[in-house]
């Protein structure tokens, strides 16, 4: 019998009827049975937020930071046994989950450090022994709502900050990855995080939305996840006037310019576009080149995409997993043929893998399409899928525009070697998260994330600007 994974409401661990979490790569297997939460689990967890929130918000940063610390302990001595879970649960490689681990650690650790810093502002008064300054402070229960492909990574950038200034959260996890959130949230139980203060509702995300919308208590909402969600979100949250923070879809270039690094750029490319299954945020999508290598690079591309081995990701030397679930697997076919029905030149992959182990999982071939072209379906929509589209510029100011021309701005890459398209790249590209001779995805938690146009909405998740969502100041002026 499956183990099963409870929800966690005011300190206590809440039984229910069960939803199966199966493991994408090998459906026989169910990784767990987890509660299935309702509207009133949100409500009563909103309540118990609510109810800790002034005790968790007066406790020292340093005292808070501690707590941080200690779940990062616990997650750590869990290590292995988190990669393979997430590897079973979500189906990327196991060194790619096990990177996406020790990332969540780092960042419980980063956030515990920020409780003796939470800075805020002092400076001069025009005024005769007037004393200016602006504290932060936290806002209330807030509601995290995650996606499936960073199971743990996502869930720890929302809560780490969210408790280092003193807020109080329910989280809820993508149904199809919701095992390694559970888990973080279990290192919270074991801490000694205060009742109330973390709560977890898994369920289904229509129903658990409506209830988070709703919830008096709350107060802000941070969703990572599609575009049409985040909108729902977006109109109803502002309802309320809630704080809301946005992070959503993607279809990321990478521009390849002929001075580039030929190899490395190939490489890059090949990476950023079908590890982890192309199911990164900030995958590239697109490779836009300049027509001088054009023909030379998609040949490359090829030939590097011959020796990726796609399989179970808990088997070593496998570079590809499967994709999260029928229902993304179905979607990566459907753009195949979208892809094929608009002309573009199929090049390698471009179906579903099957016989053997194949036939348990949902395994899709790495897929590249060239002659792509600006105003087919393949360069403007996000698949989230190992498709990659090669389209031809005829320099970088035509790269450029290219580049910019789609409706989302999460990230984008350039490869070159030439100092000052570097720079007109930095200053042109539209992309919240810009690489340079690096693939477009692969970011560390230091410094600020997130998108612009419709890829994001509100303030940057992760690093310094992460405190911004995740509190308010309160300005004092005092005469002494
Ligand atoms: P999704 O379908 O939008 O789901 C995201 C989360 O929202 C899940 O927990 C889901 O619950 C929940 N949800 C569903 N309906 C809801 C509702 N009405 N109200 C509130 N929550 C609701 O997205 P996904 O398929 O998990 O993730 C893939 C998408 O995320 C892609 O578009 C990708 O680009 C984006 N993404 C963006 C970033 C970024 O930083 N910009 C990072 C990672 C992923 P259920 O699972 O129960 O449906």
């Amino acid at each position: 019998m499956p183990e099963v994974f409870r929800n966690y409401i005011n300190g206590e661990w809440v039984d229910g009827p069960t939803f199966e979490n199966r493991n994408p790569a090998n459906t026989d297997e169910v990784v767990g049975l987890f509660v299935k939460g309702t509207g009133d689990d949100v409500h009563r967890a909103a309540d118990a937020a609510q109810a800790a929130f002034a005790g968790w918000a007066n406790m020292p940063g340093p005292a808070r930071g501690a707590l941080l610390f200690k779940v990062a302990d616990i997650l750590e001595k869990k290590f292995d046994q988190l990669g393979e879970e997430m590897c079973r649960e979500e189906g990327k490689t196991l060194p790619e989950a096990k990177g996406e681990v020790r990332r969540a650690i780092n960042i419980f650790r980063y956030f515990g450090s920020e409780g003796s810093r939470l800075p805020g502002h002092l400076v001069p008064s025009e005024r005769d022994r007037v004393h200016m300054f602006a504290i932060r402070k936290p806002i209330g229960v807030i509601g995290l709502i995650n996606p499936w492909n960073f199971p743990i990574a996502i869930p720890a950038w929302k809560l780490a900050p969210a408790l280092i200034c003193g807020n109080t959260v329910i989280i809820k996890p993508a149904s199809v990855s919701p095992l390694s959130s559970w888990r973080i949230v279990e290192a919270c139980h074991e801490a000694g995080i205060p009742k109330g203060v973390v709560n977890f509702i898994a369920g289904s995300g229509g129903e658990i939305g409506k209830a988070l919308v709703t919830a008096k208590p709350l107060k802000a909402i941070s969703f990572t996840g599609s575009c049409e969600i985040g909108e729902w979100i977006h109109t109803e949250a502002s309802k309320r006037r809630l704080r809301i923070q946005l992070e959503m879809g993607g279809k990321n270039p990478t521009i390849v310019l002929a001075d580039a690094d030929f190899k490395s750029a190939v490489e890059n490319v090949v990476n950023a576009a079908f590890f982890s299954t192309g199911q990164k945020c900030t995958a590239t999508s697109r490779a836009i080149v300049e027509e001088s290598i054009y023909d030379k690079f998609v040949e490359a591309v090829a030939e590097r995409m011959s020796k990726l081995k796609v399989g179970n990701g808990m088997e070593p030397g496998i570079d590809i997993g499967p994709a999260v679930d029928q229902g993304q697997l179905e979607t990566d076919l459907k753009y195949i043929e979208i892809g094929k029905q608009e002309g573009a030149r199929l090049v390698a992959g471009g179906n579903r893998l099957t016989g053997g182990a194949y036939d348990k999982g949902y395994f899709v071939e790495p897929t590249l399409f060239a002659d792509v072209t600006e105003t087919m379906r393949i360069a403007q929509e996000e698949v989230f899928g190992p498709v990659l589209a090669v389209m031809k510029a005829k320099d970088f100011t035509d790269a450029l525009r290219i580049a910019n021309n789609i409706p989302f701005g999460l990230s984008a890459s350039v490869q070159t070697t030439n100092l000052s398209r570097v720079f007109e790249f930095v200053y042109g590209a539209e992309a919240g998260l810009l690489t340079i001779n690096l693939p477009s995805a692969g970011v560390e938690y230091q410094l600020p994330f997130g998108g612009t146009k419709d890829s994001s909405f509100g303030p940057k998740e992760q690093g310094p600007a992460a405190l911004d969502f995740y509190s308010d100041y309160k300005t004092v002026y005092l005469k002494y």
